[in-house]
């Protein structure tokens, strides 16, 4: 099986960023073990940004510029992989580090490259460890959340399964740090659960790692999309991989994967970026967008929401409110008041009356409305 481990900042790092060496010694040695049974394995893992902060004496409080979280993440992070290595040697394996930025998933090319590469890797026994390249990421474009990578991952490399290590158990009714009588959410299997449970999940998690439930359901949903089932479960949790892979419903909560897989560049399209906005459509371009695979037009608008600029990713919503599409939109949400509900001819000159154009739009539901 191919697998993908995501871990996260707050389960590797201490609060002052010192690096939880016991957490890598148990994630390395299930990794080993994995291998050993014959699975693949890709590690996403965060922490280089925490992992610089005692380094470089800054550990009191997260600097927020981020030409210094740049520079601390390239100190914190080749700490780590001297001890992700040191840890492989006892196993005797050999890991290899991989940075991706987010055009290595825009760029046909530059995603083929790094596919060869994963791919390379793992033909040699090596297990890659991933990681955004912090150091040069500027703010305008970064994913600042390995949820997201591990989940682009996943689609790269066909992954069978993408694992979610977290520091909670998995997936809650509710929040059970603030309401104790949260359950756990064992399985989802369809979209609109997803959209409930993500609604209820709010922001990041922890002041240290960027990504929160939120942003871990949405990786979910990538995978989901990409063909791969998604365990979200404790990184404490022993033989967490062993169990994940063995397809245990009690590991945590198991995402299930749609029955086809959308292509790498659709996959950009609808969620390598978030969302800025929101449009609402009519029940006919609704139709017209699902079945027919038509670009979305003025007339069928009949709302919006959010500040997005021309060229910003959007969620398209039908009329009962549920998301069936994402793309690119051609209007701001400035210039979106003079179209909404027009027919080209009726549109003020300049703007165009292909609100998102087909080939920006990736349709997300159609199983949701044969259902
Ligand atoms: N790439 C960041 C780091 O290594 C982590 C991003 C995240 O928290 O997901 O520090």
């Amino acid at each position: 099986m191919q697998v993908v481990v995501k871990i996260g900042t707050s389960s590797i790092t201490e609060a002052d960023g010192t690096i939880k060496a016991e957490a890598i010694a148990k994630l390395t040695s299930e990794v080993a073990q994995a291998v050993t049974n014959g699975h693949q394995v890709v590690i996403v893992s965060s922490g280089a940004i925490g992992a610089g902060l005692p380094v470089l004496g800054l550990q009191q409080s997260l600097p927020q510029d981020s030409v210094t979280l740049q520079a601390l993440s390239a100190v914190g992070q080749s700490r780590l992989m001297a001890l992700y290595q040191q840890d492989f040697d006892s196993f005797g394996l050999i890991c290899g580090q991989v940075l991706l930025a987010p055009q290595d998933f825009l760029e046909r090319a530059r995603y083929l490259h790094a596919q060869r590469t994963l791919n390379k890797l793992l033909h040699l026994g090596v297990v890659p460890i991933v990681n955004e390249n912090d150091a040069v990421a500027d703010d305008a474009i970064r994913w600042g959340d390995n949820d997201r990578i591990a989940a682009l991952v996943a689609h790269l490399v066909h992954a069978d399964l993408l694992l979610l290590l977290t520091d909670t158990a998995g997936v809650y009714t509710a929040d059970p740090r603030v309401e104790p009588d949260a359950e756990i959410v064992r399985e989802i299997n369809n979209m609109r659960m997803m959209q409930e449970l993500t609604a209820k999940a709010g922001g990041a998690g922890t002041t240290r790692g960027s990504g929160g439930m939120a942003s871990k359901l949405a990786a979910a949903s990538i995978a989901s999309w990409s063909g791969v089932r998604t365990v979200i479960a404790s990184a404490d949790y022993l033989g967490v991989l062993e169990d994940a892979v063995g397809g245990q419903l009690d590991v945590g909560t198991t995402i299930a994967p749609q029955p086809q897989r959308i292509s790498a560049r659709k996959l950009w399209l609808a969620f390598a970026v978030p969302p800025r906005g929101v449009i609402w459509v009519d029940a006919g371009a609704q139709r017209a967008v699902m079945q027919q695979g038509a670009s979305l037009l003025a007339v069928g608008i009949t709302s919006h929401e959010g500040h997005f600029q021309a060229g910003d990713t959007v969620e398209v919503r039908g009329p009962e409110g549920e998301v069936f599409a994402r793309g690119l939109t051609e209007v701001s949400a400035t210039e979106m008041g003079s179209v909404v509900g027009l027919h080209s001819s009726e549109l003020p000159s300049g703007l165009p009356d292909q609100v998102i154009h087909r080939d920006f739009l990736t349709v997300l539901s159609h199983a949701e409305l044969s259902a």
